[in-house]
């Protein structure tokens, strides 16, 4: 988590470079974007402000994601580029993210769509990998589905933010989720995700749950991944398409029986969590 994903029509970065008096001096200079390394890797198109390596071991995982996303949500593959800008300073990505996008909430990462360009923003700090999968994973979405709807669009970032060995499994999230259902705080509801519109609203519950579904439909049973890759298919040519909500409650007969069948999913997963740490400690 840590993500903000914003769509931006005001095709950012032109006005703020522009300017005499010192203080447009200074935020020009904490605007310029990272350009001191660019590496090209699949779709992406890296840029840098210390040298990095285009064999770095997290280049070719973010190269490996594209199949991975791909293939686990049938989508086709696009050639458009995912330009991603790797800041080697918190400070520098933070005055950057500041002076770019005053009003954007303050994230670890974010991503921004625009008319012409999909673009991740990051700086190079501890949890870098993971947010940068997060992010990634937006960008290669979006090249081909512009349309999908917030919290799946986040659902999805989280599954497949993970290394590649977890299969998606969110220990995070599953402590949060099983935490809350046990103090009874929390119940699944993908009609409450489905009325989410801006980024800013998106709670940790959020997030978590979001999550939660796209992991329940991508890992339980085949008919269920289906339905989210026939879902991802329509909503490409279709923005209008009945939501995910609708279509779950015919394929799982009511949304009682769905909503019983996540809840399941993760208390399942939960238990697996406890019985592999219970084991890791004797
Ligand atoms: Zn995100």
């Amino acid at each position: 988590m840590g993500c903000a994903h914003f769509i931006d029509s005001s095709r950012w970065g032109v006005s703020v470079l522009h300017g005499g008096t010192t203080t447009q001096a200074a935020m020009g200079q904490a605007a310029e974007l990272p350009n001191r390394t660019e590496l090209r890797a699949g779709q992406l198109v890296i840029h840098a402000d210390f040298p990095l390596d285009g064999q770095h071991r997290l280049i070719r995982e973010l190269e490996t994601l594209r199949a991975d996303v791909s293939e686990g949500l049938e989508l086709p593959l696009s050639d458009e580029p995912v330009h991603i800008y790797l800041f080697e300073k918190t400070e520098r990505y933070e005055a950057f993210a500041a002076s770019r996008f005053p009003a954007f909430p303050a994230r670890r990462a974010f991503f921004v769509e625009t008319d012409t360009t999909l673009s991740v923003f990051a700086p190079w700090q501890d949890r870098v990998a993971e947010d940068l999968r997060h992010e990634t994973t937006h960008g290669y979405v979006h090249a081909v589905v512009t349309t999908v709807p917030l919290w799946l669009d986040e659902g999805i970032a989280e599954y497949f933010e993970l290394p590649r060995v977890e299969q998606g499994v969110h220990r995070d999230h599953i402590a949060h989720l099983s935490g809350r259902l046990l103090e009874g705080t929390w119940q699944p509801n993908i009609e409450r995700l489905e009325l989410l519109e801006s980024a800013s609203q998106l709670s940790q519950d959020h997030y978590a749950e979001a999550w939660c579904w796209v992991h329940w439909m991508m890992r339980t049973t085949p008919e269920r991944r289906k339905l989210l890759q026939n879902y991802l298919a329509d909503v490409r040519r279709d923005g209008k398409t009945a939501p995910l909500s609708v279509r779950l409650r015919e394929s799982e007969t009511s949304t009682t029986v769905c909503l019983a069948a996540v809840r399941a999913h993760l208390e399942q997963l939960a238990q697996g969590m406890h019985e592999q740490e219970s084991q890791r400690s004797r």
